[in-house]
């Protein structure tokens, strides 16, 4: 620092560039964020939002902004980093985004001005300061839970876990990065019976390979949504990615996309129940073999678990459906209904993809204040719902928009 102030004092004296510029040019750039604010007046740097629709732009005012952008995360994570994806993408064509991510568990903490409000929309009105979020993951409750297989191609239910002292992808160095790898397949080598299985680095694999479990529902993409690279999550891709599956390829986990773990249990058809049975057993399994270690999740009672992006708070869970609904989402009501049911429809290619041939991906909106079993329960029978539609538009009948299911209070 003191070299750095010297060189300043003489750079200044030998040129006539202005301080600003000249601080900017001595100091490193994780401070040139907090640096700019007291240069500057926080109007002056406060993001263009006029024509964004996401959860951040509805709620940053130039009020908050100005209370946080000088604040940084221990690790140095700062407001500026966390809304850089919502300012670069100011809608999406499918879905309404967040619009910010959080960097490292204490982003939630330090950043919870902007949070709160964002998490509160985005959430149902879950109000994360004054509400505690339950955990339930005994799949034995569902109900009604195998779908008319006529209409569900497949099912799958995923979560992401964190790990707790590592920075999150947004903002993970690469050794961080290679240790979550690390820990996370060193613990997964202690699973068992039909949940055995290998990891397969994205290093070590071919193109075709990679391309092939892409394609057939597997993987993650290549990076190639604004939203994870304006959120510096595609960073030294593809160092330390990959994906452990089962042999059958129905528990797969993802290491270090947009979360550091991805927990997936899927299959074809419509068996909703059996699905989610796996996939609470092989949560608790992996649970277990990462604490055996000596590790743990980023967990706290009024936020759930801890994840990257705050619309996956909580459970973390998207359960979902490949549903052919050619009918009804032609029908004009097809969106209200879906918002009445709480449910949010994708392309199948992922959440970057538009629907082809009447087929969707239709999951859980809400992630936060409900349980696991609460929402799987929810898309069943929101799912059950919009196939019946689908049937009544077969036969020429009418149907109804549903009334919406409550907010918290
Ligand atoms: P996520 O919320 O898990 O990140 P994405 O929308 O990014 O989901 O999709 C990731 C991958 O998972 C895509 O290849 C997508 O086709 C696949 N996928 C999602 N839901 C299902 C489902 N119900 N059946 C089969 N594949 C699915
Ligand atoms: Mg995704």
């Amino acid at each position: 620092l003191t070299s750095a102030v010297f060189k300043l004092v003489i750079g200044f004296a030998l040129c006539s560039q202005p301080v600003p510029t000249l601080l900017k040019h001595f100091l490193s750039e994780r401070c040139s964020n907090i640096l700019s604010c007291f240069l500057y007046l926080c109007s002056a740097e406060y993001p263009d939002l006029r024509k964004h629709n996401n959860c951040m732009a509805s709620n940053l005012t130039p009020a908050i902004y100005a209370k946080l952008c000088d604040k940084a995360t221990p690790n140095g994570y700062t407001l500026d980093q966390a809304i850089q994806t919502g300012v670069d993408n100011p809608g999406h064509p499918f879905i309404k985004t967040v619009g910010l991510v959080a960097g490292d568990e204490e982003s939630y903490e330090v950043f919870a001005e902007l949070l709160d409000p964002v998490i509160k929309e985005r959430h149902n009105g879950y109000d994360p300061r004054n509400m505690k979020h339950p955990t339930d993951l005994d799949a034995s409750k569902i109900q009604s839970g195998q779908f008319d297989e006529r209409y569900v191609l497949s099912s799958r239910v995923r979560t992401g876990r964190s790990i707790r002292g590592l920075s999150l992808p947004p903002a993970c160095t690469r050794a961080e990065r290679r240790e979550v790898e690390r820990v996370v397949v060193d613990a997964l080598a202690g699973l068992k019976g039909d949940l055995t299985g290998k990891y397969y680095s994205l290093t070590q694999m071919t193109e075709k390979e990679q391309q092939q479990l892409i394609d057939d529902h597997f993987l993650f993409d290549k990076p190639v949504s604004p939203l994870l690279t304006c959120a510096g999550m595609a960073r030294d891709w593809p160092d330390a990615r990959g994906i452990w599956h089962n042999n059958e390829k129905t528990f797969l986990i993802w290491v270090n996309e947009e979360d550091h773990t991805r927990v997936i249990s899927m299959e074809k058809g419509g068996n909703m129940k059996r699905v989610f049975e796996r996939f609470c057993r092989g949560l608790k399994e992996v649970e277990h073999l990462i604490q055996e270690k000596g590790w743990e999740f980023m967990w706290n009672e009024r936020l759930g678990y801890i994840l990257t992006c705050p619309s996956n708070l909580g459970t973390g869970l998207r359960a979902g459906v490949h549903v052919k609904l050619p009918l009804l989402s032609k029908d004009a009501r097809f969106s209200k209904i879906l918002d009445h049911l709480r449910l949010q429809k994708r392309g199948t290619g992922g959440v970057d993809t538009a629907a082809v041939g009447g087929v969707f991906d239709i999951s859980n909106l809400d992630r936060l204040g409900q349980s696991e079993v609460q929402l799987v329960q929810t898309v069943v029978d929101g799912v059950n719902y919009l196939i019946e539609c689908e049937k009544r538009l077969e036969r020429g009948q009418d149907i109804k928009v549903p009334p919406p299911l409550k907010q918290f209070k």
